[in-house]
């Protein structure tokens, strides 16, 4: 427990030392990533098959093509996003220089979750490097290999003190969250989650919570169903449907059901086989505990298909329930695992309102030739992202924020967002020390006029474009001098060109 708290202080000192905050520094750390993945390739995707008994080539597109493309976006594109942003100005800073500047926020965690062991991660890591934070990084212990490969290898590719990993399981991270930190990434479930946040709290620590839930999948009658149910049924198995946002049931009338279930089961052999178990596409379960856990969930309903298990080796088979009670078991919690539940509705309206009884999801999904149909049911649910048509996607696109809402989560990342969630968006305003004149309007003595004129100064809005911005420019000028000298022919002079400036409508009230 000590070494934990030294590590974190050991990176606040090195934080301190300023050497992340140069854009070359975290350039050079991000370029030491991107080499240790390459170099060390075949141990990661090792580690991550003897987790999650995942094939090279699933690991490789699953996990590794994620953290290339993240890398080569970050070094690309970090000099724009850490590049100070011009503001727009009001009457009363003119002549000033007003930009928002991104810092790095300082110490930040970020804790992962088993199901995508690497990638959840490194994917965050990037970001808070490029940031230019330190990171004390807590992989899962449920994914024990991947968590000790990332502890070996991180330390012999970038900065150790900056960036340390911490092994361990509940008491490790929980003596760390004990420990002050300037942003929290937490990736996993809402229980665990609403601890991370408590912890937090003690320390006014902003947090990221990346949740799950239970993701919903409606199909539309009016839709090319071998399509859809071939999109569904990869992103419902994939990882043997440990997935965040995989589709955790599907809604669609009951006309439809049977047709659903048949186009599932001919693509479930299409891209499995005869005999699923021998595929090696197909991953297990991660643990006795989860495997039990999504057993249990099958308990007195109608199985369509699959439902076969072995618990030595945590398989479970794909399978579909069907005329699933909204009541039952399997539709109270997340289930995290290769079943699919399909609950019947009688129409979009009911689907829209079976959705909003329940927690806001971490994805939804909607299938349909119908565009009108689509874009409603996005307007008149929630949930942290949506992909029409195809499910898992929106996660791949850098320039979507990919996070939850409510109970599926707060704060967003990925790309630019990543860079965003770990920096502190600074406010600067740099004046001159000249034309304090103007500044009369607001030192006291306090009068009316000051008011009406500290009134036009700020609740005018211009929209007439440079021209315009100029004459106001010199009107703020008169009225500094006019407040200053009191004298009253300038003063009249000023509130005539005020009162034609008015005429010409070039002014409207905000
Ligand atoms: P997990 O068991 O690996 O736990 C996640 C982390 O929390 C681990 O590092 C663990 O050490 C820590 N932890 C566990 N119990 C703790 C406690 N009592 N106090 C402090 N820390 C504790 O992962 P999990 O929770 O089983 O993950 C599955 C859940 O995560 C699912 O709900 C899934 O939807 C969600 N998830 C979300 C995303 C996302 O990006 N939104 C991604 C993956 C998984």
């Amino acid at each position: 427990m000590e070494a934990m708290r030294q590590a974190v202080e050991r990176a606040r000192a090195a934080f301190k030392s300023g050497r992340c905050r140069s854009l070359e520094f975290r350039i050079q750390q991000l370029k030491a990533l991107e080499r240790m993945v390459h170099e060390r390739e075949k141990e990661i995707l090792g580690a991550i098959e003897a987790d999650l008994h995942k094939c090279g080539h699933n690991a490789y597109s699953h996990e590794i093509l994620g953290v290339l493309g993240e890398l080569a976006l970050a070094m690309a594109k970090l000099p724009s996003w850490a590049a100070p942003q011009a503001v727009k100005r009001n009457l009363l800073t003119l002549r000033d220089e007003a930009y928002i500047c991104a810092e790095p926020l300082g110490v930040v965690l970020i804790i992962g979750a088993w199901n995508y062991p690497f990638v959840l991660v490194m994917q965050p890591l990037i970001g808070a490097i490029a940031a230019g934070n330190a990171v004390v990084v807590k992989p899962s212990e449920i994914s024990e290999h991947t968590a000790q490969l990332i502890a070996d290898l991180l330390p012999q590719y970038i900065d150790p003190e900056l960036y340390p990993v911490v092994t361990g399981g509940v008491p490790e991270t929980t003596e760390l969250l004990t420990q002050r930190f300037d942003h929290i990434l937490y990736t996993g479930n809402s229980v665990v989650g609403k601890i991370v946040m408590a912890a937090a709290a003690k320390h006014l620590t902003p947090v990221t919570l990346e949740l799950g839930g239970k993701s919903p999948c409606y199909i539309d009658k009016d839709c090319d169903l071998a399509v859809a149910c071939r999109r569904i049924t990869w992103g419902k198995y994939m990882n043997c449907g440990q997935t965040c946002i995989a589709p955790d049931y599907i809604l669609c009338e009951p006309s439809i059901q049977d047709k659903v279930v048949e186009n599932i089961k001919r693509t479930l052999q299409e891209f499995y086989g005869e005999d699923v178990k021998k595929s090696p596409d197909y991953e297990r379960i991660i643990n006795k505990r989860h495997f039990r856990r999504v057993l249990a969930l099958l308990e007195g309903q109608k199985i369509a298909h699959g439902g076969e298990a072995d618990e030595a080796s945590c398989f479970i088979a794909p399978t579909i329930l069907t005329n699933v009670s909204p009541e039952a078991k399997v539709m109270e919690e997340e289930i995290f695992g290769p079943v699919l539940p399909i609950v019947t509705v009688k129409s979009v309206d009911e689907a829209i309102e079976f959705i909003n009884r329940r927690e806001k999801p971490l994805a939804l999904y909607v299938f349909s030739n119908n565009k009108k149909l689509i874009k409603r049911v996005i307007s008149e649910t929630s949930s942290g992202g949506v992909t029409a048509n195809d499910v898992i996607m929106h996660f791949f696109l850098a320039t979507l924020p990919f996070g939850g809402v409510g109970n599926s989560g707060m704060g967003a990342y990925h790309g630019q967002h990543s860079f965003e969630t770990f920096s502190h968006r600074r406010s600067c305003l740099i004046k001159d020390l000249k034309m304090d004149g103007a500044n009369k309007l607001r030192y006291p003595p306090s009068s009316q006029k000051k008011v009406d004129w500290a009134k036009f100064f700020l609740l005018k809005r211009f929209n007439k474009g440079r021209v315009g911005l100029i004459v106001l420019a010199l009107l703020g000028v008169v009225a500094a001098v006019v407040i200053k000298n009191r004298q009253p022919v300038l003063k009249r002079k000023a509130l005539s060109i005020l009162l034609a400036v008015q005429r010409l409508g070039w002014l409207s009230m905000c």
